[in-house]
């Protein structure tokens, strides 16, 4: 059994966002709307409600100092007064029974599997995710929209046994 983090899209971004209505490292103006569908909220993770809650759209590159590939995105924020998803909060209750997708990623942004659940049945398919070897990390996205929503890590860092790494990135010294 894997225990995993929650890694939300962190506060000081989110609050720079709201403070400047620009989205991070882009500059591309932000836009204000009241929500016309349940997002989630990338920050706190919550569902918004529809036709009541403001959110806040923005492009996003989920692999930001992660890797050196970028792969921008439109994602949601609350307009305000909401705070980061705690990351030992387990999976967040009001994503469980959407359609997602599972992008597990080896170091490089290696595509290493990629699975897709609908059924709320999410905990399994992520033990057997989260027990691959070269899997490093998770980016869970709506299949339908297919906008990333947020990050899954193993809680410790697995050592990996020596002898069975094969990338010949090995240094010498
Ligand atoms: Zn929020």
């Amino acid at each position: 059994m894997q225990s995993y983090r929650v890694l939300a899209i962190g506060g000081p971004i989110a609050n720079a966002v709201r403070k400047t209505l620009r989205a991070p490292g882009y500059g591309h103006p932000a836009h204000t709307e009241l929500a016309t569908g349940y997002g989630p909220c990338r920050l706190c993770l919550k569902a918004f409600n529809v036709g009541t809650d403001r959110r806040i759209l923005f492009t996003y590159d989920p692999f930001y100092e992660k890797e050196n590939l970028p792969l921008p995105g439109p994602v949601f924020i609350h307009e305000r007064n909401c705070e980061q998803y705690p990351e030992d909060g387990g999976f967040p209750a009001d994503m469980v029974s959407r359609h997602l997708t599972l992008n597990a990623y080896a170091p490089g942004r290696r595509l290493v599997a990629q699975s897709y659940v609908s059924n709320g049945d999410i905990e399994a398919e992520l033990q057997r995710l989260l027990e691959g070897r070269d899997v490093a990390y998770i980016h869970v996205r709506d299949t339908k929209a297919g906008c990333y929503d947020f990050s899954i890590e193993r809680t410790r860092q697995e050592t990996v046994d020596e002898g069975n790494t094969s990338n010949g990135g090995e240094s010498h010294e």
